[in-house]
């Protein structure tokens, strides 16, 4: 059974999960990391195939734009430290266009999931709060205090936090940071707090202290009882959490525990995932690192990214490492491989992961490779041909891989002058190039030119690497290339004639 159906089963037949409510949720702190996509394309496959076995679910996206900036972009450090500590939802944006920082990372990352597919309803953890949702969790957590220190203590084996610690941070009533702020006394309307100046090393407090109303949003909880929090007030009974969260004694077993023991309320279906690591290791040193959620719009159409994951699956982390490599095509050719699956009644669990890949209606993909049509888009007048086999937009994706990803040996570049490399051709090789164009005034198909190259060759007791490097020298001014007689057709005839003549007397 394909895995997200698998997960589907196993929370339907556990009977403790209804109504099935699917949440994931993000801090819109910066440009998020294309891995970033995994949770929300995982989540939106469960709740597919929640759907798709009868069943009804929702499924949100929370922005959790309540937390602090705790991190600048590198282009705006300097110049945007007093932004350090305040709510996202109220540090300022370095793009104009944008009221705040949350706005920004969060329309940035909610656009690049919504290229997915992924159908979640977003929500603003902001708003939740400042509607009065979290009134009473807010209550119930400051109420519990000392149980919930007893919870990390217990789940995590951490140390036990000083004595009077409240799980509370206000917005500082004089300048604005939450992230700075400790509450040290709560009465059961109001709690107190001072706004320390080094409680955190990424801000500076002022020094402030008073007295607020915890309540509507004046501040907010810490993450881990936040997370359990959102879980309670949204009604969610389904979310996972990547591996780093997962471990045993982690956020997520005491987020789990707090929901139940502090706000009473189920816990939701436990779902650990691994990562699809972009780049792996070597990441760190090439341009991938970069790699953005927002990129993959222009690297993959949305139904291949989401493919991505899909075939990775929950259970083994993996690297998907484009730069340099052939990763992409690869990524390209499985996809049609699962595609023709679907559409052959192949193997089931490949099937299944074309269908719940697809955003939108299901579409067949073309039958042409991947990295043949990235040597089509680096030949000339190849346009006709790939319009007539349906790759127009396939084309476009594999103009950026030859771009950004492909290495020397995928990218070739028609050689306007008669290449130096030529003085390497063999006397064979050149009369091989003046036996070739004299047959070129002739009307040729690309399979019946191929066979008549590789014949001459062998007529001249060539073998085929020798025969089409002769070629590919003379062309591209390298040893190898794509297809040889789909090359030489996709050049004006007078051009190939002339270079060939050129090569075999140079
Ligand atoms: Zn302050």
């Amino acid at each position: 059974m394909f895995w997200a159906d698998k997960v589907a089963s196993d929370i339907i037949n556990s009977k403790k999960y209804k109504p099935y409510w699917v949440d994931d949720m993000k801090t819109p702190s910066g440009f998020s990391h294309v891995g970033s996509l995994m949770g929300p394309v995982i989540h939106s496959m469960i709740y597919r195939s929640l759907k798709d076995s009868g069943q009804k679910a929702n499924y949100t996206f929370v922005i959790n734009d309540f937390d602090p900036a705790d991190d600048l972009l590198p282009e705006i450090r300097g110049s945007f430290e007093s932004e350090l500590g305040k709510p996202l939802k109220l540090a300022k944006s370095p793009d104009p266009k944008f009221k705040s920082m949350a706005d920004l990372f969060g329309s940035d990352f909610v656009n690049a999931i919504k290229n997915l597919g992924v159908e979640a309803e977003i929500l603003s953890s902001w708003e939740l709060y400042h509607k009065g949702k979290f009134d009473e969790v807010i209550r119930q957590a400051l109420d519990g205090a000392e149980k919930i220190q007893d919870i990390y203590q217990r789940v995590s084996g951490s140390r036990k936090k000083e004595a009077g610690w409240l799980p509370f941070q206000v917005i500082c009533e004089k300048c604005g940071k939450l992230g700075t702020t400790k509450v040290f006394a709560w009465d059961g309307e109001k709690v107190s707090y001072k706004c320390e100046p080094s409680l955190v090393t990424w801000a500076k407090g002022c020094g402030h202290e008073g007295k607020i109303s915890p309540f509507g949003g004046t501040g907010k909880l810490p993450w881990k009882v936040d997370w359990a929090a959102h879980w309670k007030v949204i009604g969610v009974t389904v979310e996972g959490a990547g591996k780093d969260h997962a471990s045993a004694g982690g956020s997520y077993d005491i987020a789990m525990t707090i929901c139940k023991e502090i706000f009473n309320y189920d816990p939701p279906f436990k779902l650990p995932y691994e990562f699809v690591l972009i780049g792996g290791k070597k990441m760190s040193s090439s341009k991938g690192l970069g790699l953005k959620a927002h990129d993959l719009v222009s690297i993959l159409p949305p139904s291949v990214g989401r493919y991505l994951f899909a075939r990775n699956g929950i259970k083994s982390q993996t690297n998907f490492d484009p730069e340099g490599t052939n990763a992409i095509p690869v990524l390209f050719d499985d996809y049609q491989k699962a595609a023709d699956a679907y559409f052959e009644d192949g193997d089931k669990d490949l099937a299944r992961s074309f269908e719940l890949s697809q955003v939108g209606k299901i579409e067949k993909p073309p039958k042409v490779r991947f990295s043949v049509l990235a040597q089509w888009v680096q030949m000339p007048d190849m346009e006709e041909e790939i319009k007539k086999e349906g790759l127009g937009t396939w084309a476009e994706y594999a103009k950026v891989w030859v771009d950004r990803f492909a290495s020397e040996e995928d990218k070739f570049t028609i050689q306007q002058e008669l290449p130096s490399e030529v003085k390497k051709l063999s006397s064979i090789q050149r009369h091989l190039l003046e036996k070739i164009l004299k047959e070129l005034g002739e009307t040729w198909t690309g399979e019946d030119l191929q066979t008549r190259i590789y014949e001459l060759g062998k007529e001249l007791g060539l073998g085929g690497k020798e025969t089409f490097a002769a070629i590919y020298i003379s062309l591209l001014g390298k040893d190898h290339g794509p297809k040889a007689a789909w090359l030489i057709l996709s050049l004006d005839k007078k051009f190939v004639v002339q270079r060939f003549s050129d090569a075999s007397k140079a």
